[in-house]
Order: structure tokens, then sequence, then C-alpha cells
């Protein structure tokens, strides 16, 4: 079975998106206790690398590291355990919440920002990039440059996301690639 009730979100996106194919290498940050890597994989992914701050289970298929994500040394690490180019970058990643809702907004779209920065660098051309925001505003901020940044970006709440949560996910397909210069 599934870990997480996460992982039928990340099935949920799948299927109105098609972001999973066979043999793709997968980026999971934020991934424990490890739904979505066991969705990546189940679903035909070639490679995972994920990360958390958490201890995670081993998933067979897939290498989970602990750490924090706001380390300098992390995108490195998992490029290196990659092995190559993503072809898809998902992050689910949540900060721990303060109760102040303005704070909590500004983590975790800080987080969402160092993801789509990190996914802009390992990404292959045509690559996709899934995160978690928040409604509140500023979430709208990351929409231009990823709109520079890929052919479509969409957002989504999956069904399995509680309704009375602000959660949604932005869902960034076809990404552009590198440009000389930036
Ligand atoms: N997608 C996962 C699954 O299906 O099992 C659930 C992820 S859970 C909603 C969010 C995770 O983000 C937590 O486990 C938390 O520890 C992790 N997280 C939050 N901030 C992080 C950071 N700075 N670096 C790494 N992981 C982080």
């Amino acid at each position: 079975g599934w870990r997480s009730r996460a992982a039928f979100k990340l099935i949920e996106l799948d299927e109105r998106f098609h972001l999973i194919k066979p043999g793709m290498r997968i980026v999971d940050l934020g991934a424990a206790p490890g739904g979505w890597s066991q969705v990546a994989v189940k679903r035909g992914a070639g490679e995972v690398v994920g990360v958390d701050l958490l201890p995670v289970d081993p998933v067979s298929g897939a290498t989970i590291i602990q750490g924090d994500f706001n380390d300098p040394d992390l995108p490195d690490r998992l490029r290196e355990l990659l092995g190559g180019p993503a072809d898809l970058v998902l992050s689910d990643m949540a900060p721990n919440t303060t109760g102040h809702a303005a704070t909590d907004h500004l983590r975790i779209i800080a987080l969402a920002e160092l993801a789509l920065h990190f996914a802009t660098e390992i990404l292959a051309e045509g690559g996709g990039f899934v995160a978690k925001v928040f409604q509140g505003g500023s979430e709208r901020d990351m929409l231009v440059p990823m709109k520079q940044a890929f052919a479509s970006v969409r957002h989504a709440k999956p069904p399995a996301s509680r309704k009375e949560s602000s959660e949604l996910y932005v869902v960034a397909t076809g990404f552009r690639g590198r440009r000389s210069g930036e």
C-alpha cells in the first residue's frame, strides 16, 4: 500500500497531466514518508532521488537522503545521485507551520522558489516541475519566472487535497531549457 495519503494527490495530478513516463529521472523533494517516490517507481520511473529532513524507510527503486533542501550543498548531492538531467522535479515540501498565516505563507513560497530555481538548473529540455504552494497571493509572483521557463503553467487542487486546506499545486511542463547568457 501507499505510505501516505499524499500518494493519491500525485496519482491524481499524474492522471490529469500525464507527468510520469517510463524510464524518467525524477527528483522528489520533501519525500517523507515516501508516498510520492513509491508512486513514481510504480509508474515506471527509471531513477528516483529524494530528500527529506526526516529519515525515510527505504523505498525500493528510489534513493532518498536525509537533509535540508535549504542546505547549499544539497542540490549538488541530488544531482550526483541522479547521474544526469532530470525529467521531472516534484516538491511536496511544506515547512512546519508557525500558526502565523503570513509567515507560514512566506516560508512555503521561499521553499517553492528554491525548488523552482533547482528545477531550472537540473531539468532536461521538455521536463516538468510540480510544487506545493498555498493560496494567499504571493504564489502568483512565481508565475512570471515559471511562464518564462516552461511552455505551460497551471494550478491544480487534486481531489485528495482537503477542501478546507489552502494547499494547491503548480504544475509546469515543457521546460524550455537553459539559455546561454542566463
Ligand atoms: N509527498 C510525501 C509523501 O507522499 O509521502 C509527503 C510530503 S510531506 C507533505 C512534506 C515533507 O516536506 C515533510 O516530510 C517535511 O519534513 C519535508 N520538508 C519540509 N521542509 C524541508 C526542507 N527544508 N528540506 C527537506 N524536506 C523538507
